[in-house]
C-alpha cells in the first residue's frame, strides 16, 4: 500500500527529530565517503556543525584520523554488507571527543564503541554506510579502576605486612620456580635461611612490640643487603628466607656473614632500653640431590638447627655437614 506523501514527511520529519535527539553519535557516508548526515550529537562533541560536516570526508575534518585503516573496514562495509564493530578495547576512540560526564573527570577523551550499518536503498543497493558511535567513558574508566584495584591486591596478597617483604607462599613460588630453572640450566643458586636467636625472650622481656620492631629492623637489614634480583621473604614467625639467584655456597657464606656481623652491632631503640639480638644462618646451594624445592629448604634448615645446637650467632653451610 502506498503511502500518503503527506505522512511520509511527517514520518520523516520527527524520526529525524529523534535521530537528531539520540544520546548516540549518528554520521551517514556516501559511496565517495562524504558525511550526507551528522547529528547533533556529533555537532556537540567535535563543535563541527552539520553544515560544515556535510559534503566533507572524514579526515578533511578530523587531524590524526585513521583515514587508511578506516577506509578498509568502511569498504568491507560497502562490498560485504555486512556490519562492522570496534570497540574501546580494541581502539579507544573513532572521533576524539573530550569526555563530559563529571564522574570520568579523570578521562582525557571519550572512549567509544562504533558500528558501521550497511544501507541499502530501495533497489537494494549499499549507497551508504550509518556510522554509530556510543561513549563508553564511564564503562572503560571503571573497567581501569578495576584492573588497578586488582593489581594492588595481586601485589598485597604477595607481601607479608609485619616486614614488607614477600610473605611464605609467595616467597615459596619464587623458590620453585629457581629450583625449576636449576634443573634446566644447572646454575647455581643458593639458600639462606635465618632466624632470631632467643626471640622469645625479646617477647617476654620487652614486650610484644618490641618484637614486631626487632621483625621489622631485620627486614629492612635484609632489604639493604640482598641485590635486586634476590627474594627476600618471611618465612615464619621471626625466620626469613633469602634466595640468592645465580650465587654459589662459598659467595652465599660472604652474603651471611655480612648479615650476621651487621645485626650483632645493631641497639635498637626500644625507649628506654636498646635491644641487642643476634641471628643463626644456615645455607644450602641448590644440588641435583634435591628432589624438590621442599627438599632445598630442608637442607638450609638443617644447616640453620646445626648452628643453633653449636651455639648460636653463627652460619653453617649444608655442604660441610655432608
Ligand atoms: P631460638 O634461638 O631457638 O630460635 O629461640 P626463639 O626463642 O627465637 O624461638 P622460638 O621458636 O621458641 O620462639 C619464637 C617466638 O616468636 C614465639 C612466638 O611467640 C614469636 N613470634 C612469632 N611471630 C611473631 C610476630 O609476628 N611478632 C612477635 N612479636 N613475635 C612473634
Ligand atoms: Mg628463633
Ligand atoms: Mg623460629
Amino acid at each position: 500500500m502506498p503511502l500518503e506523501p503527506e505522512l511520509t514527511a511527517k514520518e520523516f520529519h520527527w524520526q529525524l527529530g529523534l535521530l537528531q535527539n539520540l544520546d548516540v553519535g549518528l554520521v551517514v557516508l556516501d559511496t565517495d565517503h562524504r558525511v550526507v548526515v551528522w547529528n547533533s550529537f556529533m555537532a556537540n562533541h567535535s563543535g563541527i556543525s552539520d553544515p560544515q560536516a556535510c559534503g566533507k570526508r572524514l579526515p578533511e575534518l578530523f587531524n590524526h584520523f585513521p583515514d587508511s585503516w578506516f577506509t578498509r573496514k568502511l569498504n568491507s562495509v560497502f562490498v560485504l554488507r555486512n556490519r562492522a564493530f570496534i570497540t574501546w578495547e580494541e581502539r579507544s576512540y573513532l572521533f576524539r571527543f573530550k569526555p563530559h560526564h563529571p564522574i570520568t573527570g579523570t578521562a582525557e577523551f571519550m572512549y567509544q564503541n562504533v558500528t558501521l550499518i550497511p544501507l541499502s536503498s530501495p533497489n537494494g543497493e549499499v549507497e551508504h554506510v550509518g556510522i554509530m558511535v556510543y561513549d563508553m567513558t564511564a564503562v572503560a574508566i571503571s573497567q581501569e579502576a578495576l584492573r588497578t584495584a586488582n593489581e594492588k591486591l595481586a601485589r598485597l596478597s604477595r607481601i607479608d605486612r609485619l616486614s614488607g617483604l614477600s610473605n611464605r607462599g609467595h616467597w615459596e613460588s619464587c623458590l620453585r620456580r629457581e629450583y625449576e630453572r636449576f634443573c634446566r640450566t644447572q646454575t647455581p643458586s643458593s639458600l639462606v635461611m635465618l632466624d632470631v636467636d632467643h626471640f622469645k625472650k625479646v617477647n617476654d622481656t620487652y614486650g610484644h612490640q618490641a618484637g614486631d620492631k626487632v621483625i621489622r629492623t631485620l627486614a629492612d637489614l635484609l632489604r639493604q643487603h640482598a641485590r635486586s634480583t634476590d627474594v627476600t621473604g618471611r618465612y615464619g614467625g621471626e625466620e626469613f628466607g633469602v634466595l640468592l639467584v645465580n650465587t654459589d655456597e662459598d659467595n652465599a657464606a660472604i652474603f651471611a656473614e655480612r648479615v650476621r656481623n651487621a645485626v650483632q652491632m645493631l641497639q635498637l631503640e626500644h625507649s628506654p632500653h636498646r635491644i641487642a639480638f643476634t641471628v643463626s644462618l644456615g645455607i644450602a646451594e641448590v644440588n641435583n640431590a634435591h628432589q624438590s624445592h621442599e627438599e632445598w629448604i630442608q637442607s638450609a634448615d638443617r644447616a640453620l638447627y646445626t648452628s643453633k645446637n653449636s651455639g648460636r650467632n653463627r652460619t653453617t653451610l649444608a655442604g660441610d655437614l655432608e
